[in-house]
């Protein structure tokens, strides 16, 4: 895998999942601007290992579609159809959230970053070349925790899609080769506790396994 520059995470970008987190349901005709919030490039877990995090009671899977870029983008504001020539590779993450924490900052009107920006919060599979991921629109994730589906959702029902959300970004950063982009989870959020095994997809094209460990040091 080509090293990671940054990760850029998208917010509501399901109208189901918005709704469940109880966010007002997306207008399609003024959807206004997407939440965007980023975690560290070290967050990425490869082998599905994934310590339970200090500081939280309520560690919550969000499973994800991500996007790998393979070129710098030029300066300034993106076409979708140049947004579009920049992604190289795809697969399927968990954005980890430490919901507690990021339900305090939330209704505190604080940034979200130590409920999104910790260590281990950004498990995801190997990235697949998207000549060979077909039609992402097609295609669906999903979610299982000890072998019960959790989450299920269809790329169709993005708000919005990778090129909108590569404009999108590229008004506020220049988007680089080794950046990825998480696009938002379905509905179906909910807890994870040491011990859970869990299996990601994007069916059809990429999985992966892993399971919560104690947390780092209790051993
Ligand atoms: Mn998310």
């Amino acid at each position: 895998m080509r090293p990671v520059h940054r990760i850029y995470c998208v917010g509501r970008n399901f109208a189901d999942h918005a709704r469940e987190m109880g966010a007002a349901p997306a207008d399609p005709e003024a959807r206004g601007r997407p939440v965007f919030f980023l975690k560290p490039a070290d967050a990425i877990v490869l082998d599905g290992v994934v310590p339970y995090p200090p500081g939280t009671r309520e560690l919550h899977h969000e499973v994800e579609l991500v996007v790998g870029l393979g070129r710098d983008a030029p300066h300034g504001e993106l076409t979708r159809a140049a947004a579009a020539d920049l992604v190289e590779s795809c697969g399927v993450g968990l954005d980890l959230t430490r919901r507690d924490l990021q339900a305090d900052a939330k209704a505190r009107g604080l940034p979200w970053d130590i409920g999104k920006a910790f260590d281990a919060s950004a498990p995801m599979s190997a990235l697949v070349p998207m000549a060979d991921a077909g039609d992402l629109a097609s295609r669906t994730l999903t979610l299982e925790v000890n072998g019960e589906r959790r989450q299920h959702g269809a790329l169709r029902d993005l708000i919005w899609d990778v090129p909108d959300i590569l404009v999108e970004l590229s008004k506020l950063y220049r988007l680089r080769a080794g950046d990825l982009v998480f696009m938002g989870t379905p509905a179906g959020v909910g807890p994870l506790a040491v011990g859970d095994r869990f299996r990601a997809s994007l069916d059809g094209v990429v999985a992966f396994e892993g399971a919560i460990a104690p947390p780092a040091g209790s051993g």
